[in-house]
């Protein structure tokens, strides 16, 4: 679980900053409402496909085949407890936070980031 600041998901969501759950793909099941599922496919050569709900326009997953991973919105889960671990794309920030938590200029080294860490 991340915080991104990146420019591309806080256009995405319309808010400063985006809570997001970074899973497998295929760990992720959408057991309602997928008939409710519209696609917006932002980059097609890497394969980047936001998911939103046609019904009230909510910004829910967004599918990177790329690399089998799944972002799911930090409140599309109703009962998912948001514990982000750390802030990614600090670099592109409009907004500080101060939570203590690592802040990465990209990605961490586990998403193949640079690692690079930037103060708050
Ligand atoms: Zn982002």
């Amino acid at each position: 679980m991340t915080y991104c600041h990146c420019e591309s998901c806080r256009r995405w969501i319309g808010a400063p900053v985006m809570g997001g759950c970074l899973f497998h793909a295929d760990k992720v099941r959408i057991v309602k409402g997928a008939e409710q599922l519209a696609i917006y496919t932002r980059t097609p050569d890497s394969g980047s496909h936001r998911k939103f709900c046609k019904s009230c326009g909510s910004s829910l997953l967004n599918d990177h085949p790329g690399i089998r991973m799944t972002d799911v919105t930090a409140v599309s889960v109703p009962d998912l407890e948001f514990k982000p671990r750390l802030h990614t794309n600090y670099a592109e920030k409009v907004v500080s936070m101060y939570d203590g938590l690592p802040k990465y200029k990209d990605f961490d080294p586990a998403l193949h980031g640079s690692g690079e860490e930037m103060p708050e």
